[in-house]
């Protein structure tokens, strides 16, 4: 029997699959098709999800093998700016950079790699799910592989199995949906030879007669959006044709090859319920979202993040199974946020397309590029008020044998203290806690953090607990308090200890 199985072999279930593996459980994942996808559709990603691909090691080579974009801007139909925001692009805090433009199947291959490296990892491709049984203890899959039928037992099931999820489809999971449904082509295509195109120049084209979008990808890799306007057919646009008609003003046969260019709608959808007993959700069979803002992965990858140590935690018999409960509750808001902010750089397209046309439209300062992801609305010490509790924690850099390491590297996917002094002696329940969760105490000298990536933290905190997943649970003022912070794990995330 596996410990979890794992419908979709795509970034999310991959990602998922790789996490869970990394704490020793058997692993089954399970796909329709085979190999890597073929063609791109993610292409953006941020210094959150690299601290994920560097837990698995191979943060290093996708920033190596990935590009970047120094701006964005909206323009009208000849290009000319209407608004435009300059990109991060040194390190930030959370160790990385803090966008990265990467080609999908590139990524797969890097993430599947790392993957196929896990003897406790299973996986069948050209294989379909086609039914489920849920018992008490564990979920028997009924697949079909080259026509013959197999069935696998898992104790969790989880579908990571994209926007058509069959799993969320047979545990009969309703969708919210937030109305956004749009046609538009996506076209991929790679440079053969130097243009004057921009390299690092994101746009967002509001031309009334055909919004678009144009993205640089990495090295000779660019992406199209064309948006089907009313009367067009998907046929009439995918055709040979009309693509390299649409790409005229950018790029031609002479200097570029078209990898592909397929309609795709654009949805804005959330599950309802991500979780019913031993079966959950994640990625795009949770949540789509239009891909104004490249996040639709990235959340999937946040799923996997929430999801993997919950689940260790239950597996070797640290927690209640009732800690699951705490995945929508934390999840599900955070990715209600992301879809409505894809949405709003969408409406903002559309507004500045009638704005063309001469009618009023004042973008919100709230919505478009830029905006910081919010806290995680449950699953801390106190609340979010402080601006740091439920947020990612920042990633000093602290000195080990006379070099300074990333503090991933130093603490894993752990429960972790950070603090700059000797914590006193805890109580009796809190060691006890420290020692079943192998809680790492990391007390910082002067010379850790040159960075000052700590530093706001440490001037309104003296200790912070963080999550595994590397958000801050809370911090607490005063040291005398350091038993209660460890305590209060034991009801947030339902201890049995
Ligand atoms: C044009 C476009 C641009 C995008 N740009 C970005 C971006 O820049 N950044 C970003 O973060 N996101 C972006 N996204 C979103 C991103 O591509 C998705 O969020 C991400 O690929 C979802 O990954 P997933 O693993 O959840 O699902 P998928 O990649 O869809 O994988 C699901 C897998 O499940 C398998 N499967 C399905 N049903 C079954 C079954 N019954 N049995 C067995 N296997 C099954 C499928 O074969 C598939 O391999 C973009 C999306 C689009 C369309």
């Amino acid at each position: 029997m596996f410990d979890v199985a794992i419908i979709g072999y795509g970034p999310v279930g991959s990602i998922m699959a790789n996490l869970i593996a990394t704490k020793g459980y058997k692993v089954l994942i399970i796909d329709a098709n085979q190999g890597t996808s073929p063609t791109a559709r993610a292409i953006n990603t941020d210094g959150e999800q690299c601290r994920t691909f560097d837990l698995l090691g191979f943060a290093d080579e996708v920033v190596s093998n990935s590009g970047y974009i120094d701006k964005v801007s909206f323009t009208d139909a000849e290009l000319n700016e209407i608004i435009t925001q300059d990109q991060p692009l040194e390190v930030g805090a959370m160790g990385w950079p803090p966008q990265l433009l990467f080609y999908q199947p590139e990524l797969e291959k890097i993430i599947r790699t790392s993957v196929e490296s896990k003897e406790n990892i299973e996986i069948k491709e050209s294989t379909l799910l086609e039914s489920f049984k849920t018992e008490s203890d564990k979920v028997i899959l009924n697949c079909t592989s080259n026509g013959e039928s197999i069935n696998f037992e898992s104790k969790y099931l989880i579908g990571c199995d994209g926007a058509s999820s069959s799993v969320r489809k047979l545990l009969n999971i309703e969708r919210d949906d937030l109305g956004y449904d749009q046609d538009w082509l996506v076209a991929d295509a790679h440079l053969t030879k130097t243009t004057d195109i921009p390299k690092h120049h994101a746009k967002q084209i509001c031309n009334p007669k055909r919004p678009a979008t144009y993205v640089p990808g990495r090295r000779g890799h660019r992406r199209f959006e064309f948006k089907l306007m009313p009367g067009e057919s998907k046929e009439e646009l995918e055709s040979e044709e009309k693509v390299w008609e649409l790409l005229s003003p950018w790029i031609n046969p002479n200097n570029a090859t078209l990898e592909r260019a397929d309609v795709y709608q654009f949805h804005a959808a959330l599950a309802k319920t991500w979780r019913i007993d031993n079966c959950l959700i994640a990625g795009d069979a949770a949540h789509q979202m239009p891909p104004f803002m490249g996040a639709g992965m990235g959340t999937g990858i946040r799923d996997a993040m929430n999801l993997f140590w919950k689940l260790d935690l239950i597996l070797s018999n640290k927690a209640e199974d009732s800690i699951l409960d705490t995945y929508q509750a934390e999840r599900y808001p955070h990715a209600k946020w992301t879809v409505a902010q894809s949405v709003s750089i969408g409406k903002i397209i559309e507004g500045l397309c009638a704005q063309q046309e001469g009618k009023e439209f004042t973008p919100d300062d709230n919505e478009g590029y830029g905006v910081k992801f919010p806290h995680l609305p449950s699953g801390l010490y106190k609340d979010a008020s402080d601006d740091i509790s439920g947020y990612p924690c920042p990633q000093p850099l602290l000195i080990r044998n006379g070099s300074k390491e990333l503090s991933d590297r130093i603490v894993g996917s752990k429960f972790t203290i950070f603090t700059k002094n000797a914590i006193p002696k805890l109580t009796k329940k809190a060691e006890e806690i420290v020692k079943a969760l192998d809680i790492q105490i990391i007390e910082f000298t002067d010379k850790d953090d040159e960075e000052n990536r700590m530093s706001k933290i440490f001037e309104t905190y003296k200790l912070i607990l963080i999550r595994p997943d590397r958000y801050v649970y809370g911090g607490i003022e005063s040291l005398d308090n350091s038993s209660d912070i460890i305590e209060s794990l034991e009801s947030t995330f339902s201890l049995k200890i």
